[in-house]
């Protein structure tokens, strides 16, 4: 059942991997189905994994698998549940995500691109336990007006319409993180004005960009 769902999901793990946001077993990916989520196991790694890998996760958060369904289910499904677009989830502890999520900062407006992730800053949920519910609930609530938010002490997790959307945003983020990052070696990057966004939101409407699905 969904063959090519978890064929999809098996790309999708190993191209976070090749886009180096991943490292060993950290960071774990999900597509939504009619009556629950497909996710990565616990532990998976790029070398391993494969179609048959991923975990049934039902809807009502029970599973009956082989393999155990990554350590953050209960964060992929709460996000699931808080927001109806959501058709997968990304989620790793990248280079410059964990290193910006580790001032417990928020990536702020310095560039125009931070806000196709829907507003004018990524924030960054407070620091709870891994595949605590507490961080479940923290990084649902930030994903139901944003695609994407940093976690503190730990790195970030993208929602997208689909599973490509999904990790290029994840990829987005990461870049972003590390241009700002490289910005503050310099200076305070100066950050877009209340009115400049205005412009920018209504451009976003008109125009669309960066989104071919
Ligand atoms: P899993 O291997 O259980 O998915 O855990 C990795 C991780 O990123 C935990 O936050
Ligand atoms: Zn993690």
């Amino acid at each position: 059942m969904n063959s090519s769902l978890r064929a999809d999901l098996a790309d999708g793990y190993r191209k976070i991997d090749v886009l180096r946001l991943t490292d060993l077993s950290s960071g774990n990916i999900s597509a939504r189905t009619d009556d629950g989520m497909l996710i990565s196991p616990s532990g998976a790694t790029a070398e391993q994994i494969g179609p048959k890998s991923f975990v049934f996760v039902g809807a009502d958060g029970r599973w009956d698998d082989a393999l155990t369904p990554s350590s953050e289910w209960q964060m992929h499904l709460a996000i699931y549940r808080a927001c109806d677009e959501a058709a997968a989830i990304v989620h790793t502890h990248s280079d410059s995500c964990v290193a910006l999520a580790s001032l417990r900062r928020p990536l702020p407006g310095f560039t125009y691109v931070v806000g196709f992730f829907g507003g004018t800053d990524v924030p960054c949920i407070p620091y709870s336990t891994f595949g605590s519910e507490a961080l479940a609930d923290d990084a649902a609530s930030a994903l139901r007006d944003r695609t994407a938010c940093l976690m503190a002490n730990h790195g970030m997790i993208v929602r997208g319409t689909s599973l490509t959307s999904a990790i290029d945003d994840a990829h987005r983020l990461e870049v972003l993180c590390r241009q700002y990052l490289l910005a503050m070696q310099v200076g305070d990057p100066v950050l877009l004005t209340d009115e400049e966004w205005q412009d920018f939101f209504a451009q976003k409407d008109i125009l669309g960009y960066g989104q071919l699905d």
